[in-house]
């Protein structure tokens, strides 16, 4: 179950996101999938004009076995970004007190496009 998705006494939440735990995969660079820390150079899921559907990064691995699951990811409009911190434009604050995340977008024409769900194991490599 991806780390980001809401669990209460009635079970998980799928189209919900735990807002404390988004804002620490924006604060820290960890994973939307797992929690733990990101690789410098990770994967966004966004859409055609680069926008993010979820604004947290994911491993390789992670986003590999997110989109097997997820057909909501799986979408044939997503593509898989692989991108390090410095490329994101961010817009929004990031208060977790208040429910508040960023929204992150990444550039259209920015290098690094990579088609939709690339082998996970060429990325790794590339860290
Ligand atoms: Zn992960």
């Amino acid at each position: 179950m991806p780390w980001l998705t809401p669990v209460t006494a009635t079970g998980p939440h799928w189209r919900m996101v735990h807002r404390g735990r988004l804002a620490h995969c924006q604060r820290e660079w960890a994973c939307q999938v797992c929690g733990e820390p990101a690789p410098p150079r990770a994967l966004l899921a966004v859409d055609a004009d680069g926008r993010c559907l979820t604004s947290a990064p994911m491993h390789p691995r992670c986003a590999k076995q997110a989109t097997a699951a997820c057909s909501h990811l799986s979408a044939s409009a997503l593509l898989l970004r692989a991108v390090t911190r410095d490329q994101i434009v961010v817009s929004g604050d990031l208060h977790p007190d208040l429910g508040e995340t960023e929204q992150w977008r990444v550039p259209p024409a920015q290098p690094g496009l990579v088609p939709p769900w690339p082998d996970p194991h060429s990325l790794e490599e590339r860290r």
